[in-house]
């Protein structure tokens, strides 16, 4: 059974929309991008399973199938932020095929001390990975020539202290993790959230000229945003709650 719908945006992302009914996150691969056996680049793997018990990640990895690429040929995990819904299946990359993975300094910080335990609060287990690189806010250059990908890294915490979100300029793509949703914005309730830093986080992205929005989640509203009004009709409408 896949749960995951593959929406193919731009020259190079494929995302992962998670339909499934317990939660996960949206996945999304830049396919053969880095030199090496290992070319793809995955953002936020999701969970293992879910609190209803669906593979999550046997689904995304079967998704992936479906459209040519490989879990085993995945050379880089990047985690928007240290949440079990989008990193807990890092590990699993990481084993499969020695992928490196990445987060910002800050979130890493974040879950070594306080972020872990939200692994044990949902009855899983925390992923033993070690970033390889951390996160900074700027350029992130990935490939080599023909396939680059330059991401442009936006520290914006408020959901969690040390959250990311990816912009491709030339496709005009966000990547907002849980900062901003169709609709609505991260939850500020957990350990770690601060509304103020939210409001602050959801400013910055919006004033990028975004053809897409990927959000971490969909939501009754809908899941990826399409269309510059659209998008920046979004950011107005979610202001309003922050
Ligand atoms: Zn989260």
């Amino acid at each position: 059974m896949i749960y995951h719908n593959s929406v193919r945006l731009g020259a190079k992302s494929y995302c992962y929309v998670w339909q499934g009914r317990g939660n996960n996150c949206n996945a999304i691969l830049w396919p053969s991008v880095l030199r090496g056996a290992c070319p793809h680049v995955l953002v936020d793997p999701g969970h293992i399973r879910n609190e209803l018990g669906e593979p999550c990640f046997d689904s995304l990895t079967q998704a992936m199938e479906r459209d040519g690429f490989k879990m085993d040929d995945v050379g880089l995990v990047i985690g928007t932020h240290s949440h079990p819904d989008h990193i807990e299946a890092a590990e699993l990359v990481v084993e499969k095929s020695g992928a490196l993975f990445t987060l910002s300094r800050e979130e890493d910080e974040f879950y070594r001390t306080i972020g872990k335990m939200f692994f044990q609060a949902f009855g899983g287990k925390p992923p033993q990975v070690n970033p390889s690189f951390y996160l900074k806010e700027g350029d992130l250059s990935l490939g080599a020539k023909n396939s680059k990908v330059t991401v442009k890294v936006f520290l914006t915490p408020g959901h969690s202290p040390g959250s990311v979100s990816l912009y491709l300029e030339e496709d005009k793509i966000l990547i907002s993790g849980d900062v901003v949703f169709a609709g609505s914005i991260g939850r500020t309730d957990f350990p770690g959230c601060s509304p103020s830093l939210l409001r602050k986080s959801i400013d910055k992205l919006s004033q990028l000229d975004v053809e897409y929005l990927v959000s971490g989640h969909s939501t009754e509203a809908g899941s990826i945003v399409a269309g510059k009004d659209k998008v920046k009709r979004n950011f107005y409408t979610v202001k309003i709650f922050v």
